[in-house]
């Protein structure tokens, strides 16, 4: 299968990470991307050690982590007066799983991507939003044809891909967010050294360094029972987290008052039911949140993204026919990816319970706990 032309439609972390994969196994890929320039938004990522074994396999890990942060330690803390419900080790992360814990700007970790397929040789097209697929050709907004023998949708959570599959779009998930990066001053010294979570009844916090440990990357988190505006960067102010806010501990307030006015943002998390199957024949794949967009509250939506891409990547290398690929990628990813959607939501449940005082006594369950850090998108069967 190695002369087949894949077209990628999106050029986020899903869509990047799989043509850097497929250019490596010798297919030619063209990447579309809807937006003018490649880009992501600013704001951090987690890429937990089952996202990075992906990218030790396109020998991108160690540029990675040294534009991110590695934690040593992590910890859960009561929303009231910010005690410590819970520690966690990170310090072992390499040598327990074979790959680092690595927090990341995203914008940081796009840079190193488009770098390496641009480096192996990606057609890579700005400005070309795919408005419409018909066989495996990608139609775009301008009417150009992009025809080639295989497309695969990454076009994240509002796919244009996966109508092909269902017309039905996202759902409101009842859950909103504010995200800022502050500066690392003396009074966010602590909460950049201890990064980790504040938790409380149907709220929380995030927060954790990227940049050298120059740059905090906070995440407030709240439910709400309607959402009508679009878009990642809708512009919120401070007051609407002193409020959402209050009476939550001196550190949380530490957090609020640090998000710089003007550049604080908030959005609505919309999410996906789970589809049956994620492909036609020989001829379309979905991965990533086209595929299985979920909440961030395993932070794994992005490291599903990777696995799909690597595992995909291998069938297709392994296999005689794109038909018989993209079964064996289906078959391999399916399961874990809406085991994952399906947790995601019951932790925040747990994280957000009423009776925060009860968190994890009657065992924790959690993207270490599930084992999910175990999975090796560069061994599993495919
Ligand atoms: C608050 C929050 C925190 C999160 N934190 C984490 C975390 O710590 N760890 C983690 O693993 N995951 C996390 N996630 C999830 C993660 O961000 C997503 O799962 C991941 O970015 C999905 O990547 P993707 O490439 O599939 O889609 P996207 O990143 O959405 O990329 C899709 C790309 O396709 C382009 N596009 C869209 N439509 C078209 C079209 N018609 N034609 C061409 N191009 C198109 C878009 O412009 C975009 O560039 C978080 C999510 C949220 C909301």
């Amino acid at each position: 299968m190695s002369k087949a032309r894949i077209t990628v439609v999106g050029g986020g972390i899903g869509g990047f990470t799989a043509a850097i994969a497929l250019l490596r196994q010798g297919f030619a890929v063209t990447l579309l991307e809807a937006a003018p320039a490649f880009a992501e938004v600013g704001a951090g990522v987690t890429l937990s050690p089952n996202a990075m074994k992906g990218y030790v396999h396109l020998g991108l890990a160690e540029r990675i982590a040294a534009a991110g942060v590695e934690p040593a330690r992590q910890r859960i803390q009561h929303w009231q007066d910010g005690r410590l419900i819970r520690a966690i080790d990170r310090s072992d992360m390499r040598t327990r799983y074979g790959a680092p814990y690595v927090y990341i700007h995203r914008a940081d970790l796009h840079a190193i991507l488009v770098d390496a397929a641009t480096e192996a040789g990606g057609a890579l097209l700005t400005d070309a939003g795919v408005v419409a697929v018909e066989g495996t050709t990608a139609i775009l907004h301008d009417g150009r044809r992009v025809e080639g023998d295989l497309v695969i949708g990454a076009d994240g959570l509002k796919s244009v891909v996966r109508q092909l599959f269902e017309p039905e779009a996202a759902h409101f998930t009842g859950h909103i967010v504010w995200r800022a990066l502050a500066p690392v001053t003396p009074a966010l010294a602590d909460l950049a050294e201890w990064p980790g979570m504040h938790i409380g009844p149907g709220r929380m916090v995030v927060r954790y360094p990227v940049r050298g440990s120059q740059i905090l990357n906070m995440v407030f988190f709240a439910r709400q029972d309607g959402w009508t505006q679009d878009g990642w960067t809708i512009p919120a102010e401070r007051s609407d987290l002193e409020t959402t806010f209050q009476g939550w501990a001196p550190e949380v307030q530490s957090m609020i008052a640090a998000a710089p006015e003007g550049r604080l943002y908030k959005w609505a998390i919309n999410a996906r039911k789970p589809l049956s199957t994620w492909i036609i024949e020989d001829k379309v794949a979905l991965l990533g949140d086209a595929a299985h967009a979920m909440t961030p509250f395993m932070g794994q939506g992005a490291a599903c993204a990777i696995e799909d891409a690597i595992v995909l990547s291998r069938a297709l290398a392994d296999s005689g026919s794109a038909g018989a690929a993209l079964k064996r990628y289906v078959a391999a990813r399916h399961e874990r990816a809406t085991f994952i959607q399906q947790e995601s939501n019951a932790n925040a449940d747990r994280l957000q319970a009423a009776n925060t005082e009860l968190f994890g006594l009657e065992g924790l369950r959690n993207e270490d706990t599930l084992g999910l850090l175990d999975y090796d998108c560069r061994t599993v069967p495919v």
